[in-house]
C-alpha cells in the first residue's frame, strides 16, 4: 500500500506529531510560531491509528528545545516531538510533563493577584488518572488545562 504524507516531508526542523486534535493552534501560539519567521505546516484532524484524530505541527529550520517540548506536554502528554535533519529523524524529545508551568499561562481567576499585578504567573502541573491539572502558585486554585485559554507571548 502506498504510504502517503498529509504534510509534506520537510529537510530541517522539528515534527510535532500526535498532537491532540484541536490542539494545534495553542501549541503554535505557545511557541509563538504565528509572530516566527519560520515555515510551519499544519496537518488538522489528520487520522490517527491509535487514537481517532490528531493534529500535527511542522517547524522548518527550527529545532526545539527540551523545555520548550516539556511545556508541549502540558497541551499535549502524547505529542512525539522529532528533530529534523537532512529529511531524516535526528533526535526525538520526550514530551515529558513538567512540574511546573513559568511565565506562558495567565490564570483564568479574575481575582488572582497575578492579573493584576506585575507578576510571573506559575502554575504546578498535576497528573490524576491521565488528566493535567495545573495549580496556580499564588491562588492556589487548580484548573484543567482547557479551562486556561489566555497565554502571555
Ligand atoms: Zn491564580
Amino acid at each position: 500500500m502506498a504510504k502517503t504524507l498529509s504534510v509534506a516531508a520537510i529537510k530541517e526542523g522539528t515534527v510535532i506529531d500526535h498532537i491532540p486534535a484541536g490542539s494545534a493552534l495553542i501549541i503554535l501560539q505557545l511557541l509563538e510560531l504565528l509572530q516566527g519567521k519560520h515555515r510551519v505546516s499544519l496537518g488538522i484532524n489528520l487520522s490517527s491509528s491509535s487514537r481517532g484524530f490528531k493534529d500535527l505541527i511542522k517547524i522548518e529550520n527550527r529545532a526545539l528545545t527540551e523545555k520548550e517540548a516539556h511545556d508541549i506536554a502540558v497541551f499535549a502528554p502524547q505529542a512525539t516531538i522529532s528533530i529534523i535533519k537532512d529529511y531524516k529523524v535526528a533526535s526525538k524529545i520526550p514530551a515529558k510533563l513538567p512540574k511546573a508551568v513559568a511565565r506562558i499561562l495567565i490564570c483564568p481567576n479574575l481575582r488572582c493577584i497575578t492579573r493584576c499585578e506585575q507578576i510571573e504567573t506559575l502554575f504546578h502541573v498535576e497528573e490524576h488518572k491521565q488528566q493535567v491539572e495545573l495549580r496556580c502558585h499564588y491562588c492556589e486554585k487548580i484548573f484543567e488545562r482547557s479551562e486556561i485559554k489566555e497565554f502571555r507571548l
